[in-house]
């Protein structure tokens, strides 16, 4: 297991957790139900919609709330594509299931940062394919978007394609997220 998380932390590359849509989007999107999230306490995760005005790409942040609430915040998801609002959620839902969220904050661009985002990624595609996926379709529409909007944020092309291609391996070769999470969980006790 160690030895598959180092192999996908040496392609991921990405620098920032925030997804942005094309700039200039128009707001003019739906906001999704957020999907079912419980953390590695069991604990039910809320989602929080909210919008800012100088911000006009979709982002998400998991953390926990002033009361202690295990959260995640939407930022301004009527910027993104159903399909990308729904991989943000499991994105950010991912940081509360393996406990990311109750860890102190590695340093950013460190390599545990990138480990982490790695995982929280194939967690969010493995649940992307297993419960919101209607058809092949979706997932070339997600992947799409994603790229435009690293692309729109300035990106380099290696962090966008490793980001991808980490994304698509998941979701072609691993089983369920839940074993995955599991796997995780397991392998952090153990080090
Ligand atoms: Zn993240």
């Amino acid at each position: 297991m160690r030895t598959i998380l180092i192999a996908l932390l040496m392609t991921f590359a990405s620098k920032v957790v925030a997804l942005a849509t094309e700039a200039g989007a128009q707001p003019n999107h739906a906001i999704i139900n957020p999907p079912e999230c419980y953390n590695n306490l069991t604990e039910n995760v809320e989602f929080i919609n909210s919008a800012s005005d100088r911000q006009k790409f979709a982002a998400g942040m998991a953390r926990r709330d002033g009361e202690g609430t295990p959260t995640v915040y939407r930022f301004n998801y009527q910027f993104a594509p159903s399909e990308l609002q729904s991989f943000i959620d499991l994105h950010e839902c991912a940081h509360h299931q393996v406990g990311d969220v109750d860890q102190p904050h590695p340093p950013r661009n460190s390599s545990e940062h990138l480990m982490n985002e790695s995982i929280a990624d194939c967690i969010a595609g493995l649940r992307f394919r297993d419960e919101y996926q209607k058809s092949e379709t979706d997932f070339e529409k997600l992947i799409t978007a994603l790229r435009s909007d690293m692309e729109q944020i300035g990106f380099p092309e290696i962090s966008v394609s490793s980001r991808i291609s980490n994304i698509t391996h998941c979701y072609t070769s691993y089983g369920p997220a839940d074993i995955y999470i599991r796997n995780v969980i397991k392998q952090r006790a153990s080090n």
